[in-house]
């Protein structure tokens, strides 16, 4: 495991890592032929391995690195907190760093969401926001109010809550045996859309789906969780701001809480603050993590109205309060960093910017992508951009997933120094926003280069 070389001790750490651990996501036998690659070093858009090798990271470390790697700002931010005060108790106690970013977040947001309840990751976001919409409903005379309601091709998370209101196979068919019973509603597809239009000029006419879903389920129904406008793990599948606003008349109507999944799309990843502001509605409740502290600290939140707030502010002896905590919640330097994220987002050049670029790389990709034969469609949303591989473009037919189209290409990608993680058949790019044009250039290069070498 260890060689000498001269007076340093080599140590071979690739080998030395799977002795001991177990990736998230992965086939460990995978890395029989495709190593782990020992991190070293982290600079804005680039990773540097242990030899130097340069990846540009153009999907964000699973999309959480928002304004890159190692900024100089957020990690001052997080330096001087260190020093100051690690962790607190979030009961009873409180800190300065948390009480400014709700103050911040609650001028960014959609209207009317300035109640925060904090956790320390995505899922746990969802699954607290799921409790948060039953006891709400419980407590306000509608007990029958016990159904979920969520879109097919979801992925809001990996814990059985979370997983149970997804709906991607790879991650949910074997465990429906232990899953949550929850109403799926038949999500917007436009790529192969049922209803033969297309996305930038469609009523949403595949909303009477959920119209259906709703007539039937929705007197039992706490709440309708969406990813809006992005539903990222099932393939960046991009569909319209209408449907949003379509569900928020529904989601009255009935009585269920908008449940907004913003995990993936807040802070600018759709080209707006919030994916929601492209709809100009409000959801009842949203969850945020990931960019909330530009990938530096596991933080997330869920954020809700006073209403919802007030049906839980009763005396102690009611019962009525949110008995729910992460032993991390609230952490401040996870607080620092977010604010410190803040500090870089809130004067609007940044998102400015990211969406000037962002028109030039979807024109560079398009020119680029459109014309091979195994690309199906081109999509994208703010610097988001998936291109959808088939076997045959005329019918659109998939490739046979357990061809992993999109993991040989991964493999090609990496040799070349970026970073693709395609889902399944989807090669997507989804950088930082500080992302420069040279940069744009060199992945996209990179990624038809690879896909040339699997599907010449
Ligand atoms: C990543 C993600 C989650 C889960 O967050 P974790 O921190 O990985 O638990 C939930 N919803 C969406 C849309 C996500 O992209």
């Amino acid at each position: 495991m260890t060689a000498i070389v001269g007076d340093k001790i080599m140590q071979n750490w690739a080998e030395k890592d799977l002795e001991y651990i177990w990736h998230p996501c992965s086939q460990m036998k995978d890395y029989e032929t495709l190593a782990p690659i020992v991190i070293e070093k982290g600079e804005g858009v680039y990773l540097f391995d242990e030899n130097g090798k340069r990846y540009v990271d153009v999907i964000s470390s699973w999309w959480c690195n928002l304004l890159g790697h190692c900024n100089p700002h957020i990690s001052d931010a997080v330096k001087a907190q260190i020093d100051n005060l690690e962790h607190v108790i979030f009961a009873n106690f409180t800190h300065k760093q948390a009480i400014m970013l709700c103050e911040r977040l609650t001028n960014i947001l959609p209207k009317g969401l300035c109640k925060f309840n904090f956790t320390d990751n995505g899922s746990s976001a969802i699954e607290a926001a799921m409790k948060i919409s039953f006891q709400y409903h419980a407590q306000t005379g509608n007990p029958q109010k016990i159904k979920f309601m969520a879109l097919t091709d979801a992925y809001h998370g990996e814990t059985i809550g979370a997983l149970s209101v997804g709906d991607c196979d790879l991650y949910t068919k074997l465990y429906k045996p232990i899953l949550m019973d929850i109403i799926k509603v038949q999500a917007p597809d436009c790529f192969r859309c049922p209803y033969g239009k297309c996305r930038e000029n469609c009523e949403c006419e595949c909303f009477e789906q959920a119209e259906k879903m709703f007539e039937k389920y929705g007197d039992e129904t706490c709440a309708m969780l969406v990813e809006p406008l992005l539903q990222g793990s099932a393939g960046m599948k991009v569909y319209p701001p209408l449907y949003l606003k379509k569900l928020r008349k529904l989601c009255d109507k009935f009585n269920v809480h908008l449940l907004a999944d913003e995990i993936a799309t807040g802070f600018g990843r759709t080209g707006k603050m919030f994916a929601f502001d492209w709809a100009e509605v409000s959801p009842d409740i949203m969850c945020l993590s990931k960019g909330l502290t530009g990938g530096y600290m596991p933080c997330a939140i869920v954020a809700t109205t006073p209403k919802i707030y007030d049906a839980f502010y009763d005396e102690y002896s009611t019962g009525k309060a949110f008995m729910h905590s992460h032993t991390y919640s609230g952490n401040p330097m996870a607080c620092s960093a977010a604010n410190a994220v803040l500090d870089l987002l809130e004067d609007g050049e940044i998102l400015k910017k990211a969406n000037e670029n962002a028109v030039y790389f979807n024109q560079k990709i398009r020119e680029k992508f459109l014309s091979h034969k195994n690309v199906g469609e081109v999509r994208s949303i703010g610097l988001i951009n998936a291109i959808e591989l088939v076997k045959n473009k005329d019918t659109k037919e998939p490739f046979e997933s357990k061809l992993r189209i999109g993991y040989q290409i991964y493999k090609k990608a990496l040799d070349k120094g970026v970073i693709l993680r395609p889902l399944g058949n989807v090669i997507y790019f989804n950088p930082p926003l500080i992302i420069e044009r040279k940069d744009m250039d060199f992945v996209i290069d990179v990624a038809y280069e690879s896909m040339c070498e699997i599907l010449s």
